[in-house]
């Protein structure tokens, strides 16, 4: 099938991009890797009159580090950001989680900007932004607004952008001393959507000159944040995990009370492929795959 007809805007800068988001309103859709919206509009799920290519709006790309915050323009690729040793020092979980995105095609045209407006609940970005409690930014006509990702991600392909808002940047605070970050995910093949996913980041050990005398295996752990991906329609944060693994150190036994606490946190919705039943068993298994490689040594 063939997209519907529509109007076609290339604009330059963030405030034209502004003034047609707020002329058009409902009608128009930004377009920016095109890698999920031209998809729905060639089934015809989505038949906006009007595309914004933002491509051309370079205030919205790149990626930097100051004062203990990354920022990342909307508009950055996956790709970009793979390959960012910025993000490796900053925030290394997004550099963890970049190569499960996709395929090297889609990650060299697919944004940032555009995986969070799309928030597909099997979407690697928005569980890696809630674990790292990143912080959106939006901008319309009618002025900006913050939102933390936590309140962002709402449902299956709803988020908290307006019609006519656009998403400019993410700022994430960098990783502190003494954290490290983990990731795994099981698809069906390489390169598809996550049927489950996990992402983590938390402190092992005690900070400072203590802290850094300890080896890889050893230590406790502290503030861990866990996001599962691909089993409720936005990102989940498994609290009872994470509060069961809180000041231990990782054992057994401390592992087998996280993984049991799971079904506190959430009871994981089937999909076409997977029983919801297949999907706690894969989240108790990543679970411990990836505390075991961040508590071990190869997170961070
Ligand atoms: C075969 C295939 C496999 C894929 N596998 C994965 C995968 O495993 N994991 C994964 O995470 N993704 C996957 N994707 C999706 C891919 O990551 C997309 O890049 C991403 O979802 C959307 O980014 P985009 O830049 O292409 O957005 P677009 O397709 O251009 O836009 C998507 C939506 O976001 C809106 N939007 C885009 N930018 C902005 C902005 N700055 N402000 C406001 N709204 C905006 C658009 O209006 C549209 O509604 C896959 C895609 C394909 C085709």
């Amino acid at each position: 099938m063939k997209a519907a007809r529509f109007d076609y805007i290339r604009p330059r800068t963030v405030q034209e991009v502004l003034d047609h988001l707020a002329e058009h309103g409902d009608e128009a859709k930004v377009i920016a890797g095109g890698q999920s919206l031209v998809p729905t509009m060639n089934v015809r799920l989505a038949a906006p009159a009007v595309l914004i290519d933002i491509n051309h709006v370079e205030e919205l790309s790149g990626i930097e580090a100051d004062k203990g915050t990354l920022r990342i323009g909307a508009l950055t690729r996956h790709a970009e950001i793979a390959a960012s040793e910025t993000v490796a020092a900053h925030a290394p979980l997004l550099s963890m989680a970049a190569p499960w995105i996709a395929h090297e095609a889609i990650r060299n045209r697919g944004t940032f900007g555009g995986s969070l407006a799309t928030a597909d609940p099997a979407s690697e970005w928005p569980a890696c932004a809630t674990v790292l409690d990143a912080t959106i930014h939006l901008v319309s006509a009618r002025g900006t607004r913050q939102v933390a990702a936590g309140d962002f991600f709402q449902g299956v392909y709803e988020t908290a952008i307006e019609p006519d808002e656009l998403l400019t940047h993410v700022e994430i605070p960098a990783i502190g001393e003494g954290y490290r970050a983990g990731f795994s995910e099981f698809a069906r093949r390489k390169g598809d959507y996550a049927s489950v996913g996990v992402a983590v980041q938390g402190r092992v050990g005690a900070s400072g000159a203590i802290g850094r005398l300890l080896k890889r295996g050893e230590g406790r752990l502290h503030d861990l944040r866990i996001a599962f991906f691909g089993v409720a329609a936005r990102p989940m944060l498994a609290t009872a995990a994470a509060a069961a693994l809180e000041e231990q150190p990782l054992d057994e036994s401390t592992l087998k009370a996280a993984q049991e606490a799971l079904p506190t946190d959430f009871t994981p919705m089937e999909d076409l492929y997977m029983s919801s039943a297949a999907k706690a068993h894969l989240a108790r298994v990543l679970l411990g795959r990836v505390m075991t490689t961040l508590y071990h040594g190869e997170g961070r």
